[in-house]
């Protein structure tokens, strides 16, 4: 069926047999089915540069947008989609090209490369790392640069985007460009997909070193009395679960040693999960949302958080063991309570799943929560954090709350722009009908995530968290043009080099430039329960839930999804809770 579409489709468009093509409006959806995009004028597979160029031309002389899709779609934002009413995606799955440049100690590599095994390539193929990865290593490394992923040091740079040395990049004219001047690279380091297609990347190296892990229980005060930061100035990369229902946390901190110390384990931090376990979780998990059971979800987070120190028992969405990276055996007699664990940077950098939590049959599917401030706000933003579970309980059975430490960026669309930052991130289960039924942390979500982005100059990660951050809302979230000072300057790059904006999508167009009737599409009934709207009226929660008023510190206010009973058991506390804010911010 692809193969005739290809046929006829191709030879009409005139580059017959140089790419793939699904003709007609082609549909997609992020991995876990919540954000939904179509192309109207079909999905291409190119094969080479050439192809692209062929492409972008006909799309240019057709007046049609561009935009370019990735495998698995692993964002969970609009930033995914092609221009609703005249795009066409385009896949780089092809394109995995990889030289590495000696004298100059760059690798070059297509953009179709997922992380990981791109790391592992280079490590096992040229004896040279990446200096620090995102944790998640199915991103592509297109989708990697697009969005600004991110993995957690203060000391070293955290993300494949602010290591850019080169792209080579299909211009809306159809012009190939190699660029590596680093007043321009600036802007593609964080680029939503709307500098052009970008077919290659060049990055640079290091020799091939090791990563050795050591994991250390403490008590939650160490969020707040300066002990974490001092980890983190100190270490070579962090990851810090936080579990507010113990009261306890779990710093996992990485130290980087000689590729010659001992040791071959592999971070096994999100793990294939067998498809059985997989459907008892889900089932367990859609039970104890639909029930309103928070303890026993706060039950299922504990085993979790004793798990980050223990390395036994089954693999769940998020499994922070480590294995030998050849017999796969855990390596839990390395692992614990201020033990190590090491092993080569392309398996303790980057973890890779094939048969993951998300894979079908028996999804488990989930909201990925990231929103990142300035390092001077983590302690207030951790007090209003506790502030609130202490009225409305809240438990993350899937991943803890996880705070990650990021050095200063000189991006365009990062911010706090030169500044060191932190991120806050968490994960909330689906429920089976995601659009009809209300996450059990929903209200919680909500208050915590609009407090966050009310207070504390705070901002989405761009491809976490959903729409809202982006879009229309009733309480002001700031957009993008109040919180990236550089943001004009990239603007005004991408009008230059794109006039028409041939490479813009719907999701740059509402949260970049401001168009407020794209923004406006986001509310709508029920749009609260996937995260593309804050609440103005009930309709926008679940059936039979308010949206509430709740209290922020500096007497603004949160518009939250609750329950009845919630609702009830709040709003008799919430007095005392102005006095808290008072008093604390
Ligand atoms: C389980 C999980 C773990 C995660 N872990 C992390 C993490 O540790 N750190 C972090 O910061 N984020 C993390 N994320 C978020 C994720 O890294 C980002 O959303 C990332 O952008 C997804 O990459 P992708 O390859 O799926 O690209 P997509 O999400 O499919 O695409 C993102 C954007 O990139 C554009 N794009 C892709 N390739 C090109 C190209 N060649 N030229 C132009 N535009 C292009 C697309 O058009 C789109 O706009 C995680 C997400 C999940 C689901």
């Amino acid at each position: 069926m692809l193969h005739a579409a290809r046929t006829w489709f191709g030879l009409l468009c005139g580059f017959a047999l140089v790419a793939f093509a699904q003709a007609g409006e082609y549909d997609y959806t992020s991995f876990q089915k919540i954000i939904q995009c179509k192309a109207p004028n079909g999905l291409f597979t190119p094969n080479s540069t050439d192809d692209v160029i062929s492409i972008v031309k006909q799309a240019a002389a057709a007046n049609q947008s561009v935009r370019v899709i990735t495998p698995n779609r692993w964002s969970i934002t609009d930033v995914l989609c092609s221009e609703s009413t005249n795009g066409l995606v385009l896949s780089l799955q092809n394109f995995k090209d990889l030289t590495y440049n000696q004298t100059a100690n760059t690798v070059t590599a297509g953009s179709g490369w997922q992380v990981q095994k791109l790391s592992e390539a280079i490590g096992q193929m040229f004896n040279v790392s990446f200096i620090h990865l995102p944790s998640f290593g199915s991103i592509t490394v297109g989708g990697a640069v697009a969005t600004g992923a991110h993995g957690s040091s203060l000391n070293h740079v955290p993300s494949l985007s602010d290591n850019l040395v080169g792209v080579r990049v299909v211009q809306a004219d159809g012009t190939l460009r190699n660029i590596t001047d680093a007043a321009t690279l600036r802007h593609y380091k964080v680029n939503l997909g709307t500098l052009g297609v970008i077919t290659d990347f060049t990055f640079p190296v290091v020799p091939l070193f090791k990563v050795q892990w050591t994991t250390t229980p403490y008590d939650e005060s160490v969020l707040t009395n300066g002990t974490l930061l001092d980890l983190a100035k100190q270490s070579d990369g962090i990851y810090v679960y936080w579990n507010p229902h113990s009261k306890s946390v779990v710093a996992a901190v990485m130290k980087y040693v000689n590729s010659s110390a001992p040791g071959n384990d592999y971070w096994n931090y999100i793990p294939n999960v067998l498809e059985a376990f997989r459907a008892v979780q889900k089932t367990e998990y859609e039970i104890l949302q639909s029930t309103g059971l928070t303890s026993l979800f706060c039950a299922a987070e504990d085993q979790l958080h004793a798990r980050l120190t223990s390395n036994t028992g089954l693999y769940q969405l998020i499994a922070p063991y480590f294995e030998n990276a050849v017999t796969k055996q855990k390596s839990g007699s390395a692992f614990g309570n201020g033990l190590t664990s090491t092993g080569f940077s392309y398996n303790m950098l980057s973890s890779f799943c094939d048969d993951c939590a998300f894979n079908e049959p028996e999804a488990i599917y989930f909201n990925d929560f990231g929103i990142d401030m300035p390092l001077d706000q983590l302690v207030p933003a951790i007090t209003f954090t506790q502030n609130i579970i202490s009225r409305l309980p809240v438990c993350f059975p899937l991943s803890d709350i996880l705070i990650r430490f990021i050095k200063a960026s000189d991006a365009d669309l990062i911010s706090p722009s030169g500044a060191d930052y932190v991120s806050i991130e968490w994960d909330t289960t689906h429920r089976n009908d995601p659009f009809k039924d209300p996450e059990l942390d929903l209200g919680w979500v909500n208050w915590v995530s609009q407090g966050y982005l009310l207070n504390f100059n705070a901002k989405s990660h761009w491809g976490k968290t959903g729409n809202f951050p982006h879009y229309a809302n009733p309480v002001g979230i700031p957009l993008a043009a109040q919180l990236y000072p550089q943001l004009p300057e990239f603007t005004r790059y991408q009008q230059s080099i794109d006039p028409n904006g041939m490479f813009l999508n719907d999701f740059y167009k509402a949260s970049v430039l401001g168009n407020a009737t794209i923004r406006a599409t986001k509310t709508y009934p029920k749009c609260a329960l996937t995260y593309d709207c804050v609440c103005s009226t009930d309709e926008h929660c679940a059936a039979g839930q308010k949206c509430t008023d709740v209290p922020l510190p500096a007497n603004k206010t949160a518009k939250i999804c609750l329950d009845s009973d919630q609702q009830a058991g709040l709003l008799d506390t919430v007095g005392a809770l102005v006095e808290d804010f008072n008093q604390h911010f």
